[in-house]
């Protein structure tokens, strides 16, 4: 299982990109702001995480309210890959396919305990499971919970905004409710 381990991270470690061409920082600037607010999830869900997934594009908590609707059924057309899920080590080297076919640049939440450390399926001597999705692709923001609501999904979302941009576009929930404009 080990050797396994090895062989998909040798394989993940050919995959890095290169700088852009042309690096004017303000152009970045304005070219990240676009970026943040159009990101377009990956349809990839891989267990009962994935149902808040779905909750999180509709309409109660419509996720198309800050610019990420556009779910997309080809990781040629993605750039954000929610791994909703438990990895089984069955699915691992598609995960890592997938993150290898997204297009640069691209962020990756790993949303859920399974996600984040193989979650209730750790036990001693196991082998079906990938305890933590780190372990095979990189990953920018971890979701805890088991499963974690479609609200924390959306602040995931504003995490990985504010690491494209360097700051926060929404106000924390303690404002938003002290406030009208929200
Ligand atoms: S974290 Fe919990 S809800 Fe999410 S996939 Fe694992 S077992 Fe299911």
């Amino acid at each position: 299982m080990a050797q396994e381990n090895q062989d998909i991270k040798r394989y993940f470690a050919d995959t890095t990109t290169d700088d852009p061409i042309v690096n004017h920082p303000q152009v970045q600037k304005i070219l990240n702001v676009c970026r943040a607010m159009s990101l377009w999830p990956m349809t990839f869900g891989l267990a009962c995480c994935a149902i808040e997934m779905m909750s999180f594009g509709m309409a109660r908590f419509d996720s198309a309210r800050y610019g990420a609707e556009v779910f997309r059924p080809s990781p040629r057309q993605s750039d954000l890959i929610i791994v909703a899920g438990t990895i089984n080590r069955k699915m691992a080297p598609l995960l890592v396919r997938l993150y290898e076919q997204t297009p640069a640049p691209k962020w990756v939440i790993a949303m859920g305990n399974c996600a984040i450390s193989g979650g209730p399926f750790v036990y001693k001597n196991q082998y079906g499971v990938v305890e933590g999705a780190d372990q095979i692709i990189p990953v920018d923001v971890y979701l805890p919970g088991c499963p974690p609501r479609p609200e924390a999904l959306l602040e995931g979302l504003f995490q990985i905004q504010k690491k494209i941009t360097g700051r926060r576009w929404w106000p924390q929930p303690e404002e938003a409710q002290k406030s009208d404009k929200w």
